[in-house]
């Protein structure tokens, strides 16, 4: 990878050395690309790699990665600036492409929920509900019998307080998913589009891993070693501090990438898309374990905070010190979370149809298409993008 300041890069533009022609033989870069997160990164990769396009990548923040940055701490811990990221998927395809870039450390992620003055299992299985409630369930049978009985049919579910209450009654929806909602969200679950609560499931066995995916590991140096393997490409010029809306004007390009929020690259012309954010608090501390797990929720509104997350368990990082991030819900931030309701859907819409009606630029990511993804997800949408780019260029035949 190859960091250049605006000044470097205009100079370039302006003439000189290999980097002066675009594959077009003018000057200016094939692709312009907004963000160096997962979205941004995979495209920069497979156009510079797969297609031989040179390509400019902009981030306004100070480093490449988005919102998958790692870095190592004062204390020397390696830690997620914005919260605790695991990689999880189904996809072989994604795994193979990504491990290109890095080795993996394989991790299942464990999550507790402090309940009642314990720490029991989260997703609710067979051990939390025997924790909770003093018994010794022993087979899937009774567990799924248990939950039948506290379950209040819902007939037409809607929200993400029917899905829960439908599913295993209102005492453990308000134990476990009423408090964390609304400190989560900022709206009661009866607000909320029943999508965010379905993502959890109920298990009657003792499954304690939060994910099943098949492929279920960490980057082993880290996602920031990893993009910057990514980045490495001869082809591909990286300005970390720059907004996209300083250099537009300046940089030649055919094709723009917009992982940015698409809201904005549009100037709010409709209004602005609602996301909840996060406020980080990132802590050292001088012992060598906080907790049990790599994270615990605290569902209880008691608590401004939602959960704790403790890196060395997701790195498997040996150190005499600690370090742990509180996550507080915020309205104010950085978008990290769209907001899945149906006003919110209509007025994605209205961007979308823009966009489409926009030559030369394409939304892409968990910003530009205002969609709740995880970074596998990102990467394949990125690959998917990629493809299309691909056959137009080759045909359809292109592999
Ligand atoms: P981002 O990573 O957000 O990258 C977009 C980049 O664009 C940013 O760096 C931003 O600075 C830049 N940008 C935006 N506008 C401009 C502009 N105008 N000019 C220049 N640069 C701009 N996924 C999982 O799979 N597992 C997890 O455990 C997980 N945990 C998460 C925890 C939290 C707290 C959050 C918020 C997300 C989590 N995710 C997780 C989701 C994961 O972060 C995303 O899937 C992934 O980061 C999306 O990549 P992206 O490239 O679309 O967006």
């Amino acid at each position: 990878m190859r960091e250049v300041s605006l000044r470097d890069s205009n100079a370039e533009m302006a003439g000189g050395g290999a980097s002066e022609s675009s594959s077009h033989g003018r000057r200016g870069f094939d692709y312009l690309i907004v963000g160096a997160g997962f979205a941004g990164s995979v495209l920069a990769e497979r156009l510079a790699a797969g297609l031989n396009k040179r390509v400019l990548v902009v981030d306004r923040r100070p480093h490449i990665g988005g919102n998958a940055y790692d870095h190592y701490d004062e204390a020397g811990v390696l830690i997620h600036r914005y919260g605790p990221h695991i990689f999880h998927t189904n996809a072989q395809r994604i795994v193979d492409y990504l491990s290109q870039f890095t080795e993996w450390r394989p991790y299942e992620h464990r999550v507790l929920a402090q309940v009642d003055g314990q720490e029991v299992p989260i997703p609710i299985n067979m051990t939390t509900l025997n924790k909770l409630y003093g018994l010794n369930m022993t087979t899937e049978q009774e567990a799924a019998d248990f939950l039948a009985g506290r379950a209040e049919p819902v007939e037409d579910i809607q929200t993400s307080e029917d899905v829960v209450i439908n599913g295993i009654g209102r005492e453990l929806y308000q134990k476990f998913f009423r408090g964390y909602t609304r400190k989560q969200w900022g709206l009661d679950p009866s607000q909320l589009d029943k999508s965010v609560t379905s993502r959890i499931p109920t298990r009657t066995n003792t499954d304690d891993r939060y994910f099943t995916d098949t492929f279920q590991q960490m980057p082993k140096h880290g996602y920031t070693k990893m993009f910057e393997k990514m980045l490495a490409h001869p082809n591909i010029k990286v300005m970390i501090n720059t907004d996209y809306r300083e250099i537009r004007d300046d940089v030649q390009h055919d094709h723009l990438i917009f992982c940015g929020p698409i809201d904005e690259f549009f100037d709010y012309r409709f209004g602005k898309l609602p996301y909840r954010s996060l406020k980080f608090e990132h802590k050292q501390l001088e012992q060598e374990q906080l907790q049990a797990v790599g994270t615990v929720n605290y569902p209880s509104e008691d608590v401004p905070y939602t959960r704790i997350s403790e890196y060395k368990h997701l790195t498997g990082q040996i150190h005499p010190k600690t370090s742990v991030t509180y996550e507080y819900p915020s309205a104010e931030g950085d978008p990290y979370y769209p907001i899945p309701r149906p006003e919110n859907a209509e007025l994605y819409k209205r961007y979308q149809k823009l966009a489409d009606e926009t030559p030369g630029v394409t939304f892409v990511g968990r910003l530009g298409t205002y969609k709740y993804y995880n970074m596998d997800q990102v990467v394949g949408q990125a690959l998917a993008l990629y493809k299309r780019i691909e056959e137009a260029e080759r045909g359809p035949a292109a592999g």
